[in-house]
């Protein structure tokens, strides 16, 4: 009995007077509404202030990072801290997104350093992995998603494992429309949550949520969510309008 959790990946749309706008807008849309999920909102780092002011201590959404350094506090131009996060008492934060693997040089050793200093930190890593399209085409899908798990989850405890959340993204359905099909995306889940078994033991990875990214939308969402392993969307492109976002969160 997991429960499922759906997160809006804004990546770098938003700024903060939109940002404000669509807080209002979503808590209108949603009053009265039953949401059964945890409801999770990843904006630009300038826009999250905004965003908090607009929610207003409503704790129907947490709030989340789309990047954290790996270093503490110091002369490392550019980079935000997990203490930064903190003070503003932010929840999640992105980490390993593909976005970041390709444009940015993030490897699997970077992506474990920052995963740790996020749990020390006491917040969540949402942990993102995925195989491009000529990996699985090249029939190397499964030892790539086992690469990645392993590094990205290094050295950490099962009950550290148990409680973050892995997000399987697979590169080609990432803002191209063309999603996993439900039965690509449970195969695929199926065999995360066994190499997490075999490395952290059963009862992690029983308990450890796993999302499903990749042109998520109202109109797939149930069917991905009705998959056995499938605990939940990081969503991109349908998560910019609150609409749209408000139509996922309750179909979840
Ligand atoms: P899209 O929903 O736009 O395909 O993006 C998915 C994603 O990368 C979320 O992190």
């Amino acid at each position: 009995s997991r429960k499922p959790i759906i997160a809006a990946n804004w990546k770098m749309n938003i700024g903060p007077a939109e940002g404000a706008q669509f807080i209002e807008s979503f808590k209108t849309i949603l009053k009265g509404k039953d949401v059964a999920c945890d409801t999770v909102i990843v904006p630009p780092f300038t826009t999250i202030p905004s965003v908090l002011n607009a929610l207003g201590g409503c704790g129907c959404i947490a709030i989340g990072a789309q990047n954290v350094s790996q270093y503490d506090n110091g002369a490392y131009t550019g980079e935000i801290s997990t203490s930064m996060l903190q003070e503003l008492g932010l929840k999640y934060v992105v980490l390993g997104h593909s976005e970041r693997r390709q444009y940015f040089g993030e490897t699997d050793a970077i992506i474990n350093a920052k995963i740790k200093k996020a749990i020390a930190a006491g917040i969540t890593p949402i942990f993102c992995i995925g195989e491009t399209k000529d990996e699985r085409l090249g029939g190397i899908l499964e030892p790539v998603l086992e690469i990645q798990l392993k590094g990205g989850l290094k050295d950490l405890t099962p009950e550290e494992v148990a409680n973050l959340v892995i997000a399987y993204e697979p590169v080609w359905a990432i803002g191209t429309g063309l999603t996993a099909t439900s039965k690509e995306a449970q195969e695929a889940h199926a065999f995360i949550r066994k190499v997490v078994a075999d490395v952290f033991g059963a009862d992690t990875a029983a308990k450890v949520r796993i999302q499903y990214g990749g042109s998520v939308k109202p109109e797939n969402v149930e069917e991905l969510m009705a998959q056995p392993d499938i605990d939940g969307a990081l969503v991109g492109g349908a998560s910019l309008k609150p609409e749209s976002f408000a139509a996922l969160v309750t179909a979840a």
